[in-house]
């Protein structure tokens, strides 16, 4: 049973499920573990190093992520809330939503977040460079923001034909339903 209400894969741009506001997680159960579990998968699969629970279609506050690839590395905040945010740098970046679009992005190079682990447990963590991006490309996520959002004049014309390409797709998988 659990199986079966697995998400099947990852939902893109422009699905209105990514644009809503995640609600937090009350509940620390092996729901959750076996969703991360599977979130983890689907972003090793799509080689990302980030996904966040509204990227399957789960409205709830929390993300995966790993910056290296590397199993050690695969890591899960709940509730997460990003603090002290220093210097800004700019830097591309591109989404698992929103496949052949990249857009450059002004972020902290450093910050805090916190949250809780998958048991529920406070969590409190430092992190720079590229650590600290994948945190507040997350946390966009959980509060209904994607990259398109953050484009500036350049990137709008660079990426035209791709957020194009994804918005006929997905009216022609709509009207199939
Ligand atoms: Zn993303």
């Amino acid at each position: 049973m659990v199986t079966s209400s697995l998400p099947r894969k990852i939902i893109e741009y422009p699905d209105p499920r990514l644009r809503r506001k995640a609600a937090r997680v009350e509940i620390f159960d092996g729901k959750l573990e076996a969703l991360v579990k599977r979130m983890l998968e689907l972003m090793h699969e799509e080689r990302g190093v980030g996904l966040a629970a509204p990227q399957v279609g789960v409205s709830r506050r929390f993300f995966v992520y790993n910056p290296t690839g590397e199993p050690q590395d695969d890591a899960v905040l709940v509730n997460p809330e990003l603090v002290d945010l220093t210097e800004l740098v700019e830097a591309e970046e591109g989404c698992l939503s929103v496949p052949d679009v990249r857009v450059n992005i002004r972020r902290a190079r450093r910050c805090k977040l916190r949250g809780q682990d998958l048991t529920g447990r406070p969590a409190e963590l430092a992190g720079e460079g590229l650590v600290a991006r994948i945190w507040q490309h997350e946390i966009d996520h959980l509060d209904g923001k994607l990259i398109v959002d953050r484009m500036d004049g350049a990137d709008k014309i660079a990426n035209k034909k791709a957020i194009g390409d994804l918005e006929s797709r997905y009216r022609r998988a709509s009207a199939k339903r």
